[in-house]
């Protein structure tokens, strides 16, 4: 049955992947397997229906691969949050720091309402800076975060800290 599949054996790691020392995990080899991709969907749909969300909201680029069927399979919208400069309406910012530099994400300021009860969905918790940086936006449009679903944890790496006491949902940790 679908709840039998090994969701590590469809990520692929590559080793110093985009420098030196890093192992990228790629998850473009569980996406292009249907019977995977909509597995992995339902298990996190299954793992955070309890939560009564409103509206799932994402990261870009691979936020929305996996924000945007979550949300269609919880029946409910989606929030997409973007690089600066991207969305056309009226937005509010937030910045983090990266390595070199920083980088700025955006929400449309109407995307969630006061009150509604939001989950944050991305493909992969590492440090926690674009989780940390997405729920700092979510709750400037006055939403409730009730709960963060992802593909994949790197433990090593204590995103999860950031997250404070909300709900961690992930189907592969390494
Ligand atoms: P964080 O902000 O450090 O938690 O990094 C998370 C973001 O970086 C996610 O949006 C991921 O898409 C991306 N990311 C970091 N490491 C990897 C990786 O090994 N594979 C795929 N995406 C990664």
């Amino acid at each position: 049955s679908e709840s039998q599949i090994n969701f590590k054996d469809y990520i692929r790691v590559i080793p110093d992947f985009p420098q030196p020392g890093i192992r990228f995990k790629d998850i473009t080899t569980l996406l292009k397997d249907g019977p995977a991709y909509r597995a992995a969907i339902e298990e996190m749909r299954k793992a955070v229906e309890h939560l009564k969300i409103d509206v799932v909201a994402g990261p870009e680029a691979r936020g929305f691969v996996i924000g945007a069927p979550l949300a269609l399979a919880l029946g409910v919208g989606f929030a997409p949050i973007r690089k600066s400069g991207k969305l056309p309406g009226e937005t509010i910012e937030a910045s983090y720091d990266l390595e070199y530099g920083k980088d700025v994400l955006a929400m449309h300021k109407d995307s969630i309402q006061p009150g509604q009860r939001v989950l944050i969905a991305d493909d992969l918790l590492a440090t926690g800076g674009t989780i940390a940086t997405s729920i700092n936006l979510i709750r400037q449009l006055g939403g409730e975060i009730v709960g963060s679903a992802f593909l994949i944890e790197l433990s090593y790496l204590t995103g999860r800290e950031k997250l404070g006491d909300i709900d961690v949902v992930s189907l592969v940790t390494y």
